[in-house]
């Protein structure tokens, strides 16, 4: 299914799927199991452009649209989303809060490197005790002269152990959202450490990270944006996270839909290829509806993006939508494969396993209803 793409996309599109396939397609299966990519694909991914897709070309990125970006995350979710993970939190969440919030002296200090890949971005804004009541975070930073002085844990951080740059969120204010600023901290600091978090159930290819900060001293140049603004910038990063959130999950609906069909067209039972069932097509079209509904609303976000309207709770109906998609498809997809679909020789396993964890972050799917149900209501369920 497709609307009608630009030859830029379509080329994109194409480039992606290739190196893709190439590159990190035949080496997903052992990634997984040893838990981190090779990090030598990061760099080559930037030269290619997937780190700095919407980043203006004067910092070194693509200057592209968001249909562009999010036929990368697609294909990046079809490949291996611990891969589109990376990318997103670096490029989308670090360096466009940072384009959008940052000085001059800002972008130009961080966008170059984190648009070629060679260098990373986190963002630091889970704690132990805040998850989905990030405006209650309690990391502190404390004025002390010309710096600031921060102090506090995060959890859960993707790249975090990779990171050049962590965006960390601090308490510089009073109680609640409007007490949290922003800051730009580079990981090298002293008094920062980075531990890797192992054992997950998906995306175990990428780094995830608790982020310990023992009086990490910063220059006040660091604060991005004024005080008390850090939570806003976190909420619009989301915003635009969650149309990449959403669109690698249509990856891998794509992906299952894929490896369902040549799974069910090749196998044979009761001398019938098992595709000729009417119970493995029902599987088969579920997947497939789920695929294009997904994409329908991704692609919506998309170019509301690229019209410069906003885009908040049409992302949490994609990110809804396309996360739970991608759960189902998954499972639908396995159960095509029988016990064959459990062993990871095949890629569904490792589909329904990364994908379980995008109904839980940047906002779990019962935030998502609740940011729904205000903008119908008028009425927040959150206070
Ligand atoms: P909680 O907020 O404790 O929620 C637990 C349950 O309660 C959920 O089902 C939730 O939906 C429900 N719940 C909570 N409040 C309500 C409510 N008001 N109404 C109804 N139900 C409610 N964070 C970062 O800052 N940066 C990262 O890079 C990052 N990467 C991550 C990578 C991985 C692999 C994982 C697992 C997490 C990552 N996170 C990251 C954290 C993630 O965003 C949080 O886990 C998520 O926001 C949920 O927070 P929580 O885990 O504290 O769950």
């Amino acid at each position: 299914m497709d609307l009608s793409l630009s030859t830029e996309q379509e080329a994109f599109r194409a480039v992606a799927r290739e190196f893709l396939e190439r590159e990190a397609v035949p080496h997903r299966a052992e990634w997984d199991r040893r838990e981190s990519i090779d990090t030598a694909i990061v760099p080559r991914m930037g030269e290619l452009g997937f780190f700095g897709l919407t980043l203006p070309e004067e910092y070194g990125g693509v200057g592209g649209d968001h249909v562009t970006s999010v036929l990368a995350m697609e294909e990046l979710g079809r490949a291996d989303s611990a891969l589109r993970g990376i990318v997103s939190v670096s490029s989308g969440l670090v360096a466009g809060s940072v384009l959008r919030a940052g000085t001059e002296e800002q972008r130009r200090e961080w966008l170059p490197r984190l648009a070629a890949g060679t260098a990373l971005g986190c963002f630091g804004l889970t704690e132990p005790g805040v998850g989905s009541d990030a405006g209650n975070l309690t990391t502190r930073a404390r004025r002390d002269g010309s710096d600031y002085v921060l102090d506090g844990e995060k959890l859960f951080i993707t790249n975090g152990t990779w990171a050049d740059l962590a965006l960390v969120f601090a308490r510089t204010g009073g109680d609640g959202p409007r007490g949290v600023s922003a800051f730009l901290v580079p990981t090298g600091s002293a008094g920062f450490e980075a531990r890797e978090i192992t054992g997950k159930l998906g995306l175990r290819g990428q780094a995830t990270a608790s982020l310990h900060l023992d009086g990490v001293r910063v220059p006040a140049s660091a604060l991005l944006g004024e005080e008390g603004q850090g939570f806003r910038i976190a909420m619009t990063a989301l915003d635009k996270g969650r149309v990449s959130v959403a669109a690698g999950c249509v990856g891998i609906v794509q992906g299952c839909l894929e490896a369902a069909v040549d799974y069910a067209t090749t196998r044979t039972q009761f001398g019938r290829p098992i595709a000729s069932f009417q119970l493995v097509q029902d599987l088969i079209a579920d997947i497939s509806l789920d695929a294009d509904a997904a994409r329908l609303l991704v692609w919506r976000c998309a170019d509301l993006l690229d019209r410069g309207e906003p885009v908040g709770v049409a992302a949490s109906k994609a990110k809804l939508f396309a996360s739970e998609a991608a759960v189902r498809a998954a499972n639908n997809a396995l159960q095509v494969h029988g016990g064959s679909g459990y062993i990871d020789d095949y890629p569904v396993a490792k589909y329904l396993r990364d994908a379980r964890v995008m109904t839980l972050y940047e906002g779990t799917s019962q935030i998502q209803k609740l940011l729904i149900g205000r903008a119908e209501t008028g009425i927040s369920a959150f206070v």
